[in-house]
Order: C-alpha cells, then sequence, then structure tokens
C-alpha cells in the first residue's frame, strides 16, 4: 500500500520535469480515472492508502502522459460547451477557444425555436455541430469531413448524445459531395489553418498526437479558407450566418478572402483570451 499524497507529489514532479501546463491537474485527473475516485476524494483524503494494482494503473496512464499524450486523449473524451464528447487520435481534440463559434451563432440567431438546418464542414469530433443542435432542439445537421475515422467518431458521439436522428455524417472533400441547393441556414467551420512553418512551435501534444489533416493548411494556412470562400456561396439559404474559425493572426487576411468572394458584413470575433478567433459573415 501506498499513500495518495506520495503517489500524486511524485508524479506532479515528473510533470513538472517534462514541462506540462498544468501538472497537478493532470494528476489529479489521472488519479481519479485509475482510482475511480472523485476530485473531493482526492482532496479531502490525502492519507487514503491505494493498493499496488491500482497505483500500477495510475502509473500506466501516468506513463502515456510522460510520453506527452494528451490528457484527453488518455482519458478518451473532452468538455465542449455543455456537453462532454468522446475524443481519440483520429479528430481534433475540442478547444475552448472554438467556442467562441457557438457563442456567436447564439447571438446571431435569439429565437431558439427555429428549425434551423446547420451544416459543420471538417467536423472532427461534431463538437461544434452537437453543441449548436443541443441549443436549438428543432434544428436538423449536416456534419462533413474528409477522414472516415473523425467522421465515425461524430457520428458516435452523435448517438451518444442523442442527436443522431436530426443528423447525417457525409464523407467529402467540402462541398465535392453535398447538393449545391442544400440551403443552410448556419454554417460553421474550424478548418485546418495552421502553416508549415509554425510545425516546430506545436507542442508535442498537438503535433504527435492530433491529425495532421485537422491541423495544417498549404499557402501558410490560407488555402482552405480560399477554397471554402468559393463553395460556400452555393450552400446557403436567404439570410444565412457563416461562422469560421480563424488563427488569432489571420484576421486582415482571412476578411479580405471572403471580402473577394462576395460576403458581406463580414465581423472579426475575439476568444475568452482577447485574440481574434472567429469570422462572422453572410451572403
Ligand atoms: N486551434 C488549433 C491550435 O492552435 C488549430 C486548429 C486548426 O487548425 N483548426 O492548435
Amino acid at each position: 500500500m501506498i499513500r495518495l499524497r506520495d503517489i500524486r507529489s511524485k508524479a506532479i514532479g515528473q510533470l513538472k520535469e517534462i514541462g506540462s501546463d498544468s501538472p497537478g491537474l493532470d494528476v489529479d485527473l489521472l488519479l481519479e480515472q485509475a482510482l475511480d475516485l472523485s476530485p473531493l476524494d482526492i482532496m479531502l483524503e490525502p492519507d487514503r492508502q491505494v493498493s499496488e494494482a491500482k497505483e500500477q494503473v495510475f502509473q500506466d496512464l501516468l506513463r502515456r502522459r510522460l510520453a506527452r499524450e494528451p490528457i484527453s486523449q488518455i482519458l478518451g473524451q473532452k468538455d465542449f460547451w455543455s456537453l462532454t464528447f468522446k475524443v481519440s487520435r483520429d479528430c481534433l481534440t475540442p478547444r475552448p477557444d472554438s467556442e467562441t463559434l457557438i457563442e456567436a451563432a447564439l447571438k446571431a440567431i435569439p429565437d431558439r425555436t427555429k428549425p434551423l438546418k446547420i451544416l459543420d464542414f471538417g467536423t472532427g469530433s461534431g463538437c461544434l455541430l452537437l453543441s449548436l443542435m443541443s441549443e436549438f432542439p428543432h434544428s436538423t445537421g449536416v456534419g462533413v469531413d474528409l477522414s472516415p475515422k473523425a467522421l465515425a467518431c461524430a457520428q458516435e458521439n452523435a448517438e451518444r448524445l442523442g442527436f443522431l436522428d436530426r443528423c447525417d455524417f457525409i464523407l467529402s472533400d467540402w462541398a465535392e459531395k453535398l447538393p449545391s441547393s442544400a440551403g443552410f441556414d448556419v454554417i460553421l467551420c474550424n478548418p485546418p489553418y495552421i502553416g508549415q512553418s509554425e510545425k516546430p512551435d506545436l507542442a508535442p501534444e498537438v503535433h504527435d498526437y492530433e491529425p495532421h489533416m485537422a491541423l495544417f493548411a498549404e499557402e501558410e494556412g490560407r488555402r482552405e479558407y480560399k477554397r471554402l470562400a468559393e463553395v460556400l456561396p452555393n450552400l446557403v439559404a436567404e439570410g444565412a450566418c457563416v461562422f469560421l474559425e480563424i488563427g488569432h493572426k489571420q484576421g486582415v487576411e482571412i476578411v479580405d478572402v471572403f471580402s473577394k468572394g462576395g460576403a458581406k458584413n463580414i465581423r472579426i470575433l475575439k476568444d475568452l483570451a482577447g485574440r481574434d478567433r472567429c469570422i462572422a459573415l453572410n451572403y
């Protein structure tokens, strides 16, 4: 037997050494998972005795974290908006920054009873699509992705969260397999936007564990916005709203791409850290 506090402090020290941003939180989440404890158990009972078998389960999870695997992938899930999503190496992990798109959509469309047709391009885990659908109970949704494995993940999330009867998932390179008269009321998209030159700056948790097709785009991260600017006008219903995630230094250039593509009323919106994160527009 070994005391919880001793396992905890040793593991925090090891994670500090590899440069984890949040060693205490990481360890607590792994302890909760391995020992089947609540956060309160960990806080209130530091002298709890842990069996060797349970400690082994924890050490196996810790070893993965020490190899820089992200906590969300070790736990297999990540919270986004008010929902919990299954995540894996096959899809981009939902990030709080992307909640900017959901907030913007809710602000633009105050009437929650609308039967919106929502499209999510590059749906990944399905986090944008399903979060917005959760706020509009009469909405229907289409999630598009170029990765069959990501689509399977989105579909599983839709099923777990009880939205499968309201949405479809389509394997497609942007609009290639969509009918051009689809007429969506809301289009969401978090495209790949990291330039190749930024690759060396990425944390190993991102670079080594997340799908590169969801992260990187040609032309210093601008290529997919140019392709989207060509197809979006054919997909929107009258009065539709489009919300696109952007890299925080890309705002001005991406506004230019879409204004040349005929978009109107283009606004740059900021994330909670005050950085440009979303472009909202209409056609
Ligand atoms: N926001 C992600 C990051 O900076 C990038 C996601 C993307 O390219 N869409 O890691």
